[in-house]
């Protein structure tokens, strides 16, 4: 195991909240970023030591940025993975490009997971508009339809009810390569948020509960509810099963859905996650700070809870505009993103809770 010394310059690819926290925590162990976006408003280079800003597959501009980092890493899995496999002898990524590889194709990320002995929800490859009737008939209705690639946050999705005209769905995701899944009843929805270090240990934060309200992450709770608890160890043992066979280094996130039948695995995300902000104050060690830990070869913070019950609301659009209020009560944790306009949709800040 290398271990990279304070001092030493972390890249991150991608310039998001997730960058800036992960450049947040990697300042307080004595590194520095180097953060590369392709947008000049990089919220993460805002709080980082040195900023390019330049397109993905840019590669003249990639080889620069990693031959001035020791350790590259990335906070955004739509990061294109061919100039990655050129950059590679610049200096170690971790987590791996085939995670990236894997979470960038919904259809690659569900087969993983079943070849994995995990269950996801009935799916269909859909790649024209005919194929759309074949994959409805085969999954049946209920279902959603979602781009096979770069959907977040329910964007790139149509929801498909029993007797729907199929014409509108295909034009309401462009008609791109898709996937039809089948709707998963369930109870509650939860991920599990790991870390590997470079010599294979991988330690987990408590089950977060997820709410999410229009395919976007609204409250993560922990600990969890008993009918996620009594999930909690299957859909652990499949994310280290993943995780163990990728080799991964870093923070890996699986998101499931509790059902009658067990946990479904719905999707991974090779990066720090949305539903792990709360271990900011809400664990003994972030998952930033750790993913820092990880990636720099050092030895892995306690995971564990900070208190009895922890409680993350993400601020989406307006709601960050009330952030006075939010601040009027003492025990807010607050955290702002920096982007300036709020949008309907656009993730502002969070603010997490910590009960005693
Ligand atoms: P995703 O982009 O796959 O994370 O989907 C966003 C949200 O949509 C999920 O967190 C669920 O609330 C809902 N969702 C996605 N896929 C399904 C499914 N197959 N069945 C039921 N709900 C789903």
């Amino acid at each position: 195991m290398k271990t990279l010394p304070p001092g030493s310059t972390i890249g991150i690819l991608g310039g998001g909240q997730l960058g800036r926290m992960l450049s947040v925590a990697a300042a307080q162990l004595g590194y520095r970023c180097h953060i590369y976006a392709p947008n000049a408003n990089s919220v993460a280079a805002e709080v980082s030591a040195q900023f390019t800003c330049a397109q993905d597959d840019d590669i003249a501009s990639l080889t620069r940025f990693a031959e001035s980092c020791d350790v590259i890493t990335f906070e955004f899995e739509n990061v294109p993975v061919d100039p990655l496999h050129q950059i590679a002898s610049c200096a170690p990524l971790h987590p791996p490009i085939a995670a990236l590889d894997i979470a960038q194709n919904r259809i690659a990320e569900k087969v993983f997971a079943r070849d994995h002995d995990g269950t996801t929800a009935p799916f269909a490859e859909v790649s024209d508009r005919a194929s759309l009737d074949i994959a409805i008939a085969d999954v049946g209705a209920p279902a959603i339809l979602k781009t096979i690639r770069m959907g977040y946050d329910g964007k790139g999705q149509s929801r498909i009810r029993a007797g729907d005209d199929l014409d509108q769905h295909w034009q309401a995701v462009a008609q791109q390569p898709c996937v039809a899944e089948g709707f998963v009843t369930f109870s509650h929805e939860f991920s599990v948020i790991l870390v590997r270090g470079q010599d294979g240990e991988i330690r987990f934060w408590n089950t977060p509960h997820n709410v999410h309200e229009d395919g976007i992450l609204a409250i993560s709770t922990a600990p969890a509810p008993d009918a996620i608890l009594d999930q909690q160890d299957a859909a652990r043992a499949l994310a280290a099963r993943m995780a163990e066979s990728m080799d991964y280094v870093g923070v890996l996130t699986c998101e499931f859905f509790a059902t009658k039948n067990g946990p479904i695995f719905n999707e991974m995300a090779p990066r720090v996650h949305n539903s792990g902000h709360w271990t900011i104050e809400g664990a003994v060690t972030s998952q930033f700070e750790n993913h820092i830990r990880a990636i720099c070869g050092l030895p892995l913070g306690d995971t564990g809870l900070a208190a009895k019950k922890v409680e993350m609301h993400n601020l989406i659009g307006a709601q960050a505009d009330h952030w006075q209020t939010l601040l009027s009560d003492g025990a807010n944790h607050l955290h702002l993103y920096g982007k300036g306009e709020s949008r309907p949709g656009r993730k502002m800040g969070h603010v997490t809770k910590l009960y005693f």
